[in-house]
């Protein structure tokens, strides 16, 4: 099936960070938006920062988001101390693939972590890398046109292929 995840979790707490590096996985790619923080929020918890941190002992860390808002961008680097390509472009894999040369990051070693499979696991199957779709960072809260499309998503990538 062309669009299913390697790994398909709750959210990204329950990433198995353990069987990643057993699996040899270096380099974490994450989406932004309601994968790491609530969907145009600009601003981590304290729980996503912490796990970052721990994240951070053992894999390098990069974001791959499609927003393209130059004040969004400005705010959200303000707070990040790990590189973030905006307006990514996702499914393609161009502009991630060329993220990736520039930091060192082979396809084999990666992972795209992303809550969209048409977006996200699209571009990380692309790429060539092992792919962790989760739900929103804040699935409990989303509206139901929101949720609607999630589940429409999710449909297609258990019917597909
Ligand atoms: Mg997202």
């Amino acid at each position: 099936m062309f669009l299913k995840p390697d790994y398909n979790v709750e959210n990204i707490y329950a990433i198995d960070l353990e069987e990643l590096q057993k699996v040899g996985i270096k380099a974490m790619l994450f989406d932004l938006d309601s994968t790491l923080m609530a969907s145009k929020s600009g601003a981590y918890t304290l729980k996503t920062l912490d796990w970052l941190d721990k994240v951070s002992q053992n894999f390098f860390i990069g974001v791959i988001s499609n927003n393209k808002n130059p004040e969004y961008i400005k705010k959200v680097q303000a707070i990040s101390d790990f590189p973030i390509l905006f307006d990514a472009n996702k499914p393609s894999s161009v502009k991630a693939a060329q993220f990736m040369k520039e930091h060192g990051i082979t396809a084999e070693t990666a992972v795209l972590v992303g809550d969209r499979p048409l977006t996200d696991i699209w571009c990380g199957k692309k790429l060539g890398c092992k792919t962790i779709l989760v739900d929103s960072i804040t699935a409990k809260t989303e509206n139901m046109p929101t949720r609607f499309v999630r589940k429409l998503e999710r449909c297609c990538i258990r019917n597909w292929g």
